[in-house]
């Protein structure tokens, strides 16, 4: 069951980062009308993001995943990661503003679909997650990751609400931190932290997720990018789109 669910589930993502490279997702500075029903940008984020938060929870109760010191760390992080883009992230941003319910509505379900699998492979499959996973190089190397890239996300998005609270209307181009070098070094944070997830929990639902996260915003890095130009004539020439040099 599970290896079909995950090749769905990739069809799914690649079929989304097709559609995503040629229509932008409808929220932040790529809003436009016709999308339908829209609600307060803040409680979007709460609603689409949660999920992710309460049904890995859900799962451990279940499942008595408190009996695992090693599933616990993984909660943890997971949760460190979750709480902060769904409680704490949207209400340091901008308060006005509204999103599609539709973009609220299909984050939701990836974020259930996601935790869903997640919990399927820490519960439901017989993997081995005994204590001697903290010694595993993958782990060492994947939590390292991880923190590497969720450092250069939760930074580079402090740089994007001190710009914003600057910025009475509109956007400024951002000059501190990563952004030196490319439009959306918080994404690149984003892909690495799940870059990270992948290595440390050796899971075929954290190697999804990864490919996932691509799917998701490499698109939107691009149409940042894109927007950046053409907004801004002083925009930066040698700034890349998410990768240093490269890309
Ligand atoms: P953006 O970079 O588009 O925007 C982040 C916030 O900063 C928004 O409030 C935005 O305002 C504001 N902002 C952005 N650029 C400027 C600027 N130049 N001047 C002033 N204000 C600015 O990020 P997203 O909203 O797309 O994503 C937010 C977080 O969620 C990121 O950390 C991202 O990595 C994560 N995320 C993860 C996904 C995943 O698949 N794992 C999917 C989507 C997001 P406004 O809204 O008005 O544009």
């Amino acid at each position: 069951m599970y290896p079909i669910l995950i090749n769905i589930w990739m069809t799914i993502g690649i079929i989304t980062f097709i559609i995503l490279l040629i229509i932008s997702a409808p929220y932040g500075r790529h809003s436009r009308s016709g999308w339908g029903l829209t609600i307060p940008k803040r409680l979007g984020w709460i609603v689409m993001e949660s999920p992710a938060l309460y049904l890995l929870w859900i799962y451990y109760f279940l499942y008595d995943g408190f009996s695992n010191p090693v599933l616990i760390f993984f909660l943890i992080i997971w949760s460190v990661h979750y709480f902060n883009r769904s409680f704490i992230w949207p209400m340091r941003i901008k308060k006005d503003g509204t999103m599609p319910v539709l973009v609220a509505l299909m984050a939701f379900l990836f974020n259930a679909v996601n935790t869903f699998l997640h919990g399927y492979w820490f519960f439901l499959l017989d993997i081995n997650y005994d204590i001697s996973w903290f010694s595993e190089p993958v782990f060492i190397i994947g939590f390292l990751i991880f923190i590497i890239g969720a450092f250069i996300n939760i930074h580079s998005d402090n740089i994007l609400m001190r710009l914003a609270k600057n910025t009475e209307h509109g956007y400024k181009i951002p000059q501190e931190g990563l952004y030196k070098y490319v439009s959306s070094p918080n994404y690149l944070g984003e892909i690495i932290e799940w870059l990270g997830w992948a290595i440390l929990t050796w899971s075929v639902s954290g190697l999804v997720f990864f490919f996932w996260t691509i799917f998701n915003l490499l698109p939107r890095a691009i149409s940042h990018h894109k927007w950046y130009k053409e907004k801004f004539e002083d925009y930066p020439k040698e700034r890349k789109i998410i990768i240093p040099k490269i890309l």
